[in-house]
C-alpha cells in the first residue's frame, strides 16, 4: 500500500475515540501517502484536524472530489480545477436546482464551493435523483448528482467525485491502483471504488448504498466499526497477498 484514501466521518471519524485509535495505528505503519476524500469542505477538515486526535494527512480531497488541497504545501492543486471546469456554470446550476423542486433547500454557503452546488433534500427515491441529474444534462451541463444518507444532495461536475479525483492524484504521484486501498461508509464513496485493481475497506456501519453499489475493488468488509473496521482492513491488505 502505497496509498491510502479514507473518507472521514463514519470511517475514520465518529468521535473521539474512533479517531484516536486511526491515529495511534496510523503513526505506527509503515509509510504511505494518507488521502483525507470527504464530503467535508478543505476548510472544514482543516478544522475538524486541528480539534481532533485525527492525524494530519499529505492530501485533502474535499467536497466530493471537488478540490484537492496539498497540506504540505497549503494549496490547492489549481490543475484539478482545470480539469473540472468544462460544461460547470455555478450559477445557472444553482437556479436550476432552486427552482427544481419546492422542497429542496440550498445548504449553507460554508458546504458550496466554485464546483459543488449542494442542497438538502429529504427521503428522495433513486428515480427522482435520477430525474434531476437527467434534466442537468438536458439543460447542457456536465454535472451530475450523487446523494447520500437520504438527505445530502451534491450537484457537481461530471468528472468531479471521489474515486476521479484519486485516481488524478494518484496518476500525478505516479502510484500504479495496485498500490491504494481506499475506505468508504456511505453512497457517495462508492466511486473510491470503481478503481480497478485497488483495494476497498467496507467498515460494519456502511450504508446499504454502498454495499449495493457495483464495485471493481477487491473488497474487506469489517466486522468491526469506523476506524476499528478500517483498522481491521488494513491490516488484512497490508498482511496477506491479496
Ligand atoms: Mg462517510
Amino acid at each position: 500500500m502505497l496509498l491510502f484514501s479514507t473518507d472521514i466521518d463514519g470511517t475514520i471519524y465518529d468521535g473521539p475515540e474512533s479517531a484516536e485509535a486511526f491515529a495511534e495505528f496510523w503513526l505506527s505503519k509503515p509509510e504511505a501517502v494518507l488521502v483525507y476524500n470527504t464530503g467535508r469542505s478543505v476548510d472544514d477538515t482543516r478544522q475538524l484536524i486541528d480539534s481532533t486526535p485525527l492525524p494530519l494527512p499529505r492530501f485533502i480531497t474535499g467536497g466530493v472530489g471537488t478540490e484537492i488541497f496539498d497540506c504540505q504545501t497549503g494549496e490547492r492543486l489549481s490543475a484539478w480545477k482545470t480539469e473540472l471546469s468544462s460544461g460547470w456554470d455555478f450559477a445557472k446550476i444553482d437556479s436550476l436546482v432552486g427552482r427544481y423542486a419546492d422542497d429542496i433547500e440550498r445548504q449553507p454557503e460554508e458546504c458550496q464551493n466554485d464546483f459543488k452546488c449542494s442542497w438538502f433534500w429529504n427521503n428522495r427515491s433513486q428515480e427522482d435523483i435520477a430525474a434531476l441529474a437527467a434534466r442537468l444534462i438536458e439543460a447542457g451541463f456536465n454535472a451530475q448528482v450523487v446523494y447520500s444518507s437520504s438527505r445530502d444532495l451534491d450537484v457537481i461536475p461530471s468528472v468531479a467525485n471521489k474515486g476521479n479525483a484519486i485516481t488524478w492524484l494518484a496518476a500525478r504521484l505516479g502510484i500504479p491502483l495496485e498500490e491504494i486501498v481506499v475506505a468508504g461508509d456511505s453512497g457517495n464513496d462508492s466511486s473510491m471504488f470503481q478503481l480497478e485493481g485497488a483495494r476497498g475497506i467496507i467498515p460494519a456501519n456502511a450504508e446499504d448504498a454502498l454495499r449495493h453499489a457495483p464495485k471493481k475493488t477487491l473488497i474487506f468488509e469489517s466486522t468491526g466499526r469506523c476506524s476499528a473496521g478500517i483498522i481491521e482492513g488494513i491490516n488484512y491488505f497490508t498482511t496477506t497477498k491479496q
